[in-house]
């Protein structure tokens, strides 16, 4: 069976690569070839750049409520294909068919949010800043800017930051992840059907030729990157020679802590699906559990009964919570990762290894994990594992979960699950790390607020979504008035 090698979306029209080298995708839930994508060269990139570049000054002159109509209609048309675009999602990246769904709820969210730009913070006024002065600030378009993308989310990420930059006038390249390269490809047909001005909106597929070109052309403004932490710093040591401007969103190890006074029963489920969803393959993830005194023992219970019951199978299969790892490559990690946690001196409470779903024999699955007695300096409580392992570490009180969450260079996510508003008020202020939940497993925040993270979690300063992403998308330009 021939495949197709995915074509690059340049200047409102589809392209086919030249490129010689491909990467093979596959469906994770059965094993076969689905796709290939394109590596892009230098001089495929260089033409989205230029195409970006030359739509630019027309479409940044186009009325605001002229661009934001056109983020309406993309909005209501990914809205109309909500189930196609679902099932394409799970084709590729293997996620649970609700997931997907939930993804692309996020993703619509984030076009909604985009469309409220004329009435978001596109600068300020003071007038008399001294006898018969006004001032004001400006925000301006700035040029071409670009993403590059991670495997684990790729209908939603992308939505993070276009509809801000075009929304606000820019242009933009979208460099989807090699591993499912088909869900934008559905999204820009999509697109292309509403009929965006040429240029305005762009996708190059590939890896680091294109991001490369992407990075040291002196056409593009700046990066917005998600992805794991070490090509996260290299991009961004790039951008900064560069002299660009680059936000960069890296890996996780969130803890999550359960305090004595927790309620198990309502604990238990969030802690499920912060470990499991996504067969936990997200940066928001949970990454360790941290009991706290006396509720280790229950809390140990309680955890293993849900983890037996959730359900492992085909993402396309309606009612199944966990499908596959996304790759047979972030599958052999996880293994690895089980058995170094074994190797040193962790207990399976719950093995995952060798789960087997009738129907699926070629599929990347791993079931629920769950360690016991696992210590902080032990690698699978120090590392990020990206699939769905538990491992649990009893601490004496918060002061000691707080040290151990603070020897870790991540810093994405941290939950405290407890009755006591002292408690998580204390969590929230001494905690370091940028999405604090309180009774919340999964600390995701919505298009309006900044997708935040700390530590090595996260470059820049300018964060993802909302009023972040009209700042990181414009420059400000500062104009004084006085008339004679
Ligand atoms: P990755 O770093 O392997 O790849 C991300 C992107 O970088 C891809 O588009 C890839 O083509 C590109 N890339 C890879 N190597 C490159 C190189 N040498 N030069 C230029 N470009 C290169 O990440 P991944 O495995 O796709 O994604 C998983 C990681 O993403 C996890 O660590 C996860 O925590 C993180 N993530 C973070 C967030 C967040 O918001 N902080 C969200 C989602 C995923």
């Amino acid at each position: 069976m021939t495949v197709e090698v995915v074509k690059n979306y340049i200047n409102g029209k589809w392209v086919e690569s030249k490129a010689k080298e491909t990467r093979d995708v596959f469906n994770p839930a059965t094993g076969e070839l689905i796709a290939k994508t394109p590596m892009s060269t230098k001089e495929e990139t260089l033409e989205a750049i230029a195409a970006g570049k030359a739509a630019f000054d027309r479409w940044r002159a186009t009325p605001v409520f002229t661009r934001v109509r056109h983020l309406n209609r993309i909005r209501d048309a990914f809205e109309e294909n909500f189930e196609d675009l679902s099932k394409i999602l799970t084709l590729e990246q293997g996620k649970a068919i609700d997931e997907s769904r939930g993804e692309y709820r996020r993703t619509i969210e984030n076009l909604e949010v985009a469309t409220s730009i004329p009435s978001l913070q596109m600068g300020y006024n003071t007038e008399d800043i001294a006898a018969g002065i006004d001032e004001m600030v400006i925000k301006q378009p700035i040029g071409v800017f670009f993403c590059v993308a991670p495997f684990n989310f790729p209908g939603m990420v992308p939505t993070w930051f276009w509809p801000f930059a075009i929304g606000v006038g820019n242009t933009y390249i979208v460099k989807p992840s090699e591993q499912v390269p088909l869900s934008q490809v559905k999204q820009f047909e999509i697109i292309h059907e509403i009929g965006l001005p040429r240029g305005v909106l762009n996708m190059v597929h590939g890896g680091p030729e294109a991001v490369n070109a992407l990075l040291e052309s002196p056409d593009t403004i700046g990066m917005s990157f998600v992805g794991s932490s070490p090509i996260g710093k290299l991009l961004y040591k790039k951008a900064g020679e560069q002299g660009k401007r680059a936000q960069v969103q890296g890996g996780a190890k969130n803890f999550l802590t359960v305090m004595p006074d927790a309620d198990l029963e309502r604990t238990v489920p969030a802690l499920i699906t912060s470990f499991y969803g996504c067969a936990g393959q997200r940066c928001l993830a949970g990454g360790v559990l941290l009991a706290v005194g006396d509720i280790y023992e229950p809390l140990k219970k309680a955890v293993v009964e849900a983890a037996k019951k959730y359900s492992v199978g085909s993402g396309l299969e309606e009612g199944v919570q966990m499908g596959p790892l996304a790759s047979k490559k972030g599958m052999e990690i996880v293994l690895g990762y089980i058995e170094k946690g074994l190797k040193e001196g962790a207990e399976l409470l719950l093995d995952g290894r060798g789960v087997e779903v009738p129907g699926y024999p070629g599929g990347y699955f791993v079931g629920p994990t769950i360690f016991d007695k696992v210590s902080p300096e032990m690698t699978i409580a120090r590392e990020e594992i990206f699939g769905p392992v538990i491992p649990i570490i009893q601490v004496k009180n918060l002061d000691e979960a707080i040290d151990i969450i603070h020897a870790n260079p991540y810093g994405n996510a941290s939950s405290v699950f407890t009755s006591s508003g002292k408690i998580a008020r204390e969590y929230q202020y001494r905690v370091k790390a940028g999405n604090i939940g309180i009774n919340i497993g999964v600390v995701a925040p919505m298009a309006t607020f900044p997708f935040s993270g700390m530590n090595d979690s996260f470059l820049g300063d300018l964060h993802g979504q909302g009023q972040d992403a009209v700042d990181f998308f414009t420059e400000n330009k500062v104009v004084i008035t006085r008339w004679f």
